[in-house]
């Protein structure tokens, strides 16, 4: 619930707005999980809070550290039994958190290991929300933003997350400004096409990983739908109208996407656009036969885009040793 809803629900109950807000506030801003410890409403509240409402929770199944740098894996258990992932990761500007959207996904990217075994569920809200709380609680820090790229395609779940984004921006809430926040699609056009109007303030990633259907058609089903002329169209199109840049993500695999005539293809294509390209070493997933591109063609690769004035970076690679790409923990509990 909103702050809107949680105030309409205590009128019904017959209780003053501000009831609300100290509800709210002990939800959102610090992170108490249970109505008996809300220590300024009248116990008979607590009480009858605690018999009739549920406040979600996710439990720590499984929790990884990086030696290399000092990334934080985490396996959440939800209230059903289900796994999702997270990743927190320390930037100079500090803390940021990967978090999923979905448990599992449907759009079956063959590189993906989030997308071997199908989607099992949407997550809710709150489910989301508890990934940010939990990992800043666990942890002691200040989470400044948030990246929705762990298990899951954000667009698939669609309400869920615009509500998730509407919970964790507001301002009696963790205030995570919208440009803090980073959501990451495969390229469901028609939420694309439904976002425009909006005008969202977070970033938009949106992943390619393929100059033409040709080579596209073989790791993502989702451009039989809609292939990347018409995903292009609509990309700059959002990014025309909403001023955002859109960041691309391209997962280079050796020998399948990394040539220059791809570098130059995609330069063609993405030329003039409001938007920036993140080359990404695709990170092997267990039997997919892919491999990452050297270092010297991802440099490459990405000086061709610039020829065509295209702004494009290497991502730097964290948390490498404890498995932290999506979806790869929950695979490993198989
Ligand atoms: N479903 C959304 C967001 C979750 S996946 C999407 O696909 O965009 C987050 C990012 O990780 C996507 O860019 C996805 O293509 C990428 N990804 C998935 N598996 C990968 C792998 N093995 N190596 C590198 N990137 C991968
Ligand atoms: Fe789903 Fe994204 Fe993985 Fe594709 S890359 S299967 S859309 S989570």
């Amino acid at each position: 619930m909103n702050l809107g809803e949680l105030t309409e629900e205590f009128t019904k109950l017959g209780l003053p707005a501000y009831r609300a807000r100290q509800v709210f506030k002990w939800l959102h801003k610090l992170n108490v999980n249970s109505f008996s410890l809300m220590s300024d409403l009248p116990a008979i509240l607590r009480k009858n809070l605690e018999e009739n409402y549920n406040i979600t929770s996710l439990s720590i199944e499984k929790k990884l550290k990086s030696e290399y740098d000092s990334t934080i894996k985490y396996l959440f258990r939800l209230n059903d039994g289900e796994f999702i992932e997270s990743v927190l990761m320390e930037y100079l500007h500090g803390y940021s958190i990967c978090i999923s959207t979905q448990v599992g996904c449907r759009m079956g990217c063959t590189f993906c290991a989030t997308g071997l075994g199908g989607l099992s569920r949407n997550l809710s809200p709150a489910e989301m929300l508890a990934q940010v709380q939990t990992a800043a609680e666990d942890t002691g820090h200040r989470i400044s933003n948030i990246v929705l790229m762990g298990m899951g395609e954000p667009l698939d779940n669609f309400d869920n997350v615009l509500r998730f984004l509407e919970l964790v921006s507001c301002e009696e809430g963790l205030n995570i400004g919208m440009r803090h926040i980073s959501l990451s699609t495969c390229g469901l056009v028609d939420k694309i096409e439904e976002l425009i109007p909006k005008s969202p303030q977070f970033t938009l990633s949106v992943s390619l990983h393929a100059p033409n259907d040709a080579l596209r058609l073989q790791t993502m089903p989702i451009n039989r739908k809609w292939n990347v002329d018409t995903l292009l169209k609509t990309c700059r199109r959002y990014a025309k109208s909403t001023g955002r840049r859109i960041s691309f993500e391209y997962a280079m695999i050796k020998g399948f996407n990394d040539s220059d005539q791809c570098a130059h293809e995609l330069g063609r294509k993405l030329k003039g656009m409001l938007c920036h390209v993140n080359l990404i070493p695709v990170n092997t997933v267990k039997n997919s036969g892919y491999n990452k591109s050297t270092a010297e063609r991802q440099r490459q690769f990405c000086s061709v885009l610039k020829g065509y004035g295209i702004t494009a970076t290497i991502r730097r690679t964290l948390g490498s040793d404890i498995n932290a790409s999506c979806g790869q923990l929950r695979g490993s509990l198989n």
